[in-house]
């Protein structure tokens, strides 16, 4: 059976793995497809595109933005979005920003704790331009100023904890009309995880495509929870590893996986949303006769 993880991180946002690293894990898991949805970030998609290529892998590329609802914390995946759409791009930038701002502000919050870490050596270490917490956690033990990433998440970085500084977030709404905007299909992320199913009718309402049923912290129960609830708002069904290579010991890429048929519903949808994007832009709503005939 065909198989793919639609859910997977680079180095182009808190994953380990190159492009070239993540189709050769594919390739080692016999997938089908992959899709790429680093955090805030598309830079890695043209890169993967062309290694999974060389080895015969569908592409799809994608992206994970956060979002906020009724004060929780959730993420939308963006599947087959445009990685060149102008308005993404300059949104995905602002996010950028304001997470390295919120890199400086978690590094002065660490040193008024007399933890002597430098805001560089943070920016070295992620050499991204969607740096996040992992990537503090990681400086914190490589300077030796934590034994591992969960003492650095519990002392200093954890919600609430003494270095944790609140993160902006756009409106779940809003990251499924940023998603369909670049023609992506919006898909909530492993809601298991964030504990967010009241916020689902609201984002149905605003356009959600589909839900990740299949996510390494769903176990069986929480899958059939969210198949059901996907059934029953008609939404379609994703799953995926959440893999961010290395940092967290064994590689995850290829654990979760869904048949490929998955695929196919997201490509259709996908399919949709470029036709009435076709359909609704500026030259298309020309009258006829304004459009000169060759
Ligand atoms: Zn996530
Ligand atoms: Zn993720």
């Amino acid at each position: 059976m065909r198989l793919a993880d639609l859910h997977l991180h680079s180095h182009f946002s808190d994953g380990t793995y190159s492009p070239e690293e993540l189709a050769a894990q594919a390739q080692r898991c016999r997938l089908a497809a992959i899709a790429l949805t680093d955090h805030d970030s598309v830079e890695g998609c043209p890169g993967t595109a062309v290694a999974c290529a060389a080895k015969e892998i569908e592409f799809i590329p994608g992206t994970e933005l956060t979002a906020e609802q009724d004060g929780n914390e959730l993420h939308l995946l963006g599947y087959f979005i445009d990685t060149q759409n102008p308005s993404l791009l300059r949104r995905l930038a602002r996010f950028q920003a304001v997470r390295q701002d919120r890199i400086h502000e978690m590094v002065a919050r660490l040193n008024r704790l007399k933890v002597p870490l430098s805001a560089e050596a943070v920016f070295a270490l992620a050499s991204c331009r969607a740096p996040g917490r992992p990537h503090v956690a990681r400086a914190l033990v490589q300077a030796g100023l934590c034994v591992n990433l969960d003492e650095a998440f519990e002392r200093f970085l954890k919600k609430n904890r003494p270095a944790w500084v609140p993160k902006f977030k756009m409106s779940a709404a809003e990251a499924v009309d940023l998603i369909h905007q670049a023609q992506g299909v919006a898909v909530l992320a492993h809601p298991g995880l964030n504990r967010t199913d009241q916020v689902i009718p609201g984002m149905v309402e605003a356009g959600l495509d589909g839900i990740e049923c299949f996510h390494t912290k769903h176990s069986t129960a929480p899958s059939q929870h969210y198949l059901a609830l996907a059934a029953r708002f008609h939404l379609l069904v994703t799953g995926g590893s959440d893999c961010h290579g290395l940092s967290k010991g064994k590689p995850l890429i290829g654990t979760v996986k869904v048949p490929y048929q998955h695929v196919e519903t997201l490509k259709a949808r996908s399919a949709e949303i470029k036709t009435a994007a076709l359909l609704h832009s500026p030259l298309m709503s020309l009258p006829a006769n304004a459009v000169e005939k060759p």
